[in-house]
């Protein structure tokens, strides 16, 4: 039974009785995070330690007792879009976000809700994001909680009540599309932020923010900016200048965005003071826009090592010169020490989406070995020499197209891996997706949009590039859970789904693994050997990375339930017609009694088509403009499929949703910067045409 002692606070004059409740807030200094490893009851960071290895050194719950795991508490979020964030556990608090940027506090050992709060980021902000409105975590320093909001501010709370201690803007240029999706990172009392948007034509940098005041400390832009505007007076000024302006060409680039966002991955290591961060693809996708003539294209899809105090350059490896796939190296930094060939290596590893994982020294940025941990025809092989991989010549598309794999959807997208330092493995959530890429001839820009000069098509089973054996285009999307040997370079053991798009995974010092799944179930596995040893239904798609703490002895193990994300902005909804619940936070513990309330699956509206006539050309208008404007949203499963929309029969009510913003609280744009009212109508022709397809019996 949990001791409890009320304390008498004399407040305002009156005596008040406080509920002694969970700690928090504690202060959490640099001495803390350097040793956050040791607070075994404690996950004080995004990947829980600097080093993001994503692993509880807890082992009360294990392989012989996670029989008994059942759900402890659970709070149900406020919205069906996608869940992306690791809970934060400090001193008896969860601190989460959750979609539309939001953070919550509870009581980490009851679920009560301590406070919440919501950034108020408005519903256009959503149009912005390339793949939903999600948010991947908070940071926690001396008793204050940060959030990146998806409109670009970075807020520092106060832990104890959730008040706005203070809020920064990160924008360079609110006429660009930037959004933030990503967990910040506290080093040396700084607070680090980056943001996305590399489809959509921006210019990728980090931020670093005084964590007292929220002033900015540095900035380090990751491609060079028009050159006619001259350097940026920031941290990146020399190394764009000596070693990246060269490698870019033409002006494709400065004029349509450049890309290298810093969406997700930051490491620090303490030892060498050293901090880390990966940025993402060029923008536009085809380099035949973006930089003519070739070029590495520097520093997209590269890791860039920095000093924190500063933000100055140290290192940099690239893994995809002139890359033309939306391949990046955004994906999670693990730093570790391992014993290569004998020797100590102080190493960074990255499972990168171009099917490597990389190895590298990270006092240098020199790469110790490359394997590929998921199929691939992109490369024929790997020069390490060079530092690059060997490319498939075709893999560099042409107008007529040819399926490349891993594509940009990833071989490992965000979802964090874990490493268990008892097995020494690593742990990622893997999958091929192939994409067939072509030319987008001519190149049109609109502006705040997907803007990638490069047009995906439907893959047929004469689409040049298939997988050797390939029976049938429907088999060609795969997910499984990878065991990775990072000294070896090998597979050591796999758990295979029948479908892509699987969670983030911690690994335990129970012998354990635990991983989500986009169907709905939540899983652990037997470190060393992949044996599944538990199922939970979640309702929803769990993608998020779990985490496990302690609170008076007792382990629970968090994770963030909520289908969507990249996922569900991409995949066409399952089955019947149905929604999918809102999200939730669910909690676990040894002999929990919580249970889940049973989810009744909702029939979607029938399809709506309009009485009225359209002509032809406003049709084939219409169709152009959702392509570009509509499609990259609604034809997933969270988002409503305008087919089905009530506002489909109704001039008005369309015009006043898609270009008066009737459903901006709701999270829909108004597009009254992007369409004229007549466009707007054009794309009703077009979607009631379909809606009458859909009621016809087709699909
Ligand atoms: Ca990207």
């Amino acid at each position: 039974m949990r001791i409890c002692r009320f304390a008498a606070v004399l407040a305002l004059g009156a005596l008040v009785l406080v509920g002694c409740g969970p700690k928090g807030g504690g202060p959490v200094d640099q001495a803390r995070l350097n040793g956050a490893n040791a607070e075994t009851a404690n996950w004080l960071s995004y990947g829980r330690t600097y080093d993001e290895q994503r692993y509880s050194p807890l082992d009360k719950i294990n392989d012989q007792t996670v029989g008994q795991l059942k759900l402890a508490w659970f709070h149900d979020l406020d919205t069906a879009r996608g869940q992306e964030a690791t809970p934060l556990a400090v001193d008896g608090v969860i601190y989460i976000s959750t979609a539309w940027s939001k953070v919550l506090a509870f009581d980490g050992a009851t679920g009560k809700l301590l406070w919440s709060y919501d950034p108020k980021v408005t519903g256009g902000t959503g149009v912005h994001a390339c793949c939903d409105v999600v948010n991947r975590g908070v940071a926690f320093w001396k008793g204050k909680v940060y959030v990146g909001a998806l409109d670009g501010r970075l807020i520092a709370l106060d832990a104890k009540d959730g008040h706005v201690v203070w809020s920064a803007d990160t924008v360079v240029d609110h006429a660009l599309p930037y959004t933030v999706t990503g967990a910040p990172r506290v080093v040396k009392g700084k607070v680090l932020i980056g943001n996305s948007g590399a489809e959509l034509g921006v210019r990728g940098y980090l931020s670093a923010y005084d964590a007292e005041t929220g002033k900015l400390a540095w900035r380090f832009f990751t491609v060079p900016g028009d050159p006619s505007k001259g350097p940026d007076h920031a941290a990146s000024d020399e190394p764009l200048a000596k070693i990246a302006a060269k490698t870019w060409t033409g002006d494709g680039w400065w004029k349509y965005g450049g890309g290298g966002t810093v969406w997700d991955a930051i490491a620090y290591d303490p030892e060498t003071d050293l901090l880390y961060f990966g940025t993402d693809n060029g923008d536009p996708w085809g380099q035949k826009v973006r930089s003519p003539e070739g070029g590495d294209n520097l520093f997209v899809t590269s890791i860039i090592a920095v000093k924190p105090d500063t933000g100055q350059y140290v290192w940099h490896y690239q893994l995809n010169p002139g890359e033309e796939w939306d391949f990046s190296a955004t994906q999670q930094l693990m730093l570790a020490d391992l014993t290569i060939g004998g020797a100590p290596r102080k190493v960074i590893m990255q499972a990168a989406k171009d099917g490597f994982f990389r190895v590298l020294d990270r006092t240098t940025g020199k790469l110790i070995s490359v394997k590929a941990f998921a199929p691939m025809n992109w490369a024929t092989g790997f020069d390490m020499k060079s530092g690059r991989a060997i490319e498939n010549p075709a893999a560099r598309f042409s107008s007529t197209g040819y399926m490349v794999y891993p594509s940009g959807i990833g071989a490992h997208a965000w979802q964090p891996m874990s490493m268990s330092p008892k097995t020494g493995l690593v742990y990622i959530s893997a999958m091929q997706v192939p994409l067939v890429y072509s030319n987008a001839e001519p190149f049109e820009f609109h502006k705040g949009r997907w803007n990638t000069a490069v047009q995906l098509l439907g893959a047929t089973l004469k689409t040049p590039g298939l997988p050797p054996g390939t029976k049938s285009v429907d088999e060609l999307d795969k997910g499984w859970l990878v065991a990775w040997d990072p000294v070896a370079g090998r597979e050591v053991w796999r758990f295979d789904y029948s479908h892509p798009w699987n969670g983030g995974t911690l690994a335990t010092a129970g012998n354990l693994v635990f991983q989500g799944d986009s169907k709905g179930g939540f899983h652990a596995f037997r470190a060393d050997n992949g044996k599944k040893l538990w199922d939970f239904d979640a309702q929803t798609g769990v993608m998020a990375g779990p985490m496990s703490y302690e609170i008076n002895g007792e382990q629970y193990v968090a994770v963030l339930a909520g289908y969507g994300g990249s996922m569900g902005v991409a995949t066409p909804p399952p089955g019947p017609d149905q929604v999918y619940p809102n999200g939730r936070l669910l909690v676990f513990k040894l002999s929990g009694t919580a249970a889940l309330p049973p989810f009744t699956p909702t029939p979607r509206p029938p399809p709506n088509p309009p009485a009225d006539h359209f002509t032809a050309a406003q049709v084939a208008a219409g169709g152009k403009l959702y392509g570009t404007y509509c499609q990259i949203c609604h034809r997933g499963a969270i988002m409503p499929d305008l087919r089905r929309s009530a506002a489909l029969s109704s001039n008005a009510a369309w015009k006043s949703i898609v270009i008066d913003g009737a459903f901006e609280p709701g999270g829909m744009a108004s597009f009254r910067d992007y369409l004229s009212p007549d466009q707007a109508e054009d794309i009703r022709a077009y979607v009631g045409g379909q809606a009458a397809q859909l009621k016809a019996g087709g699909s």
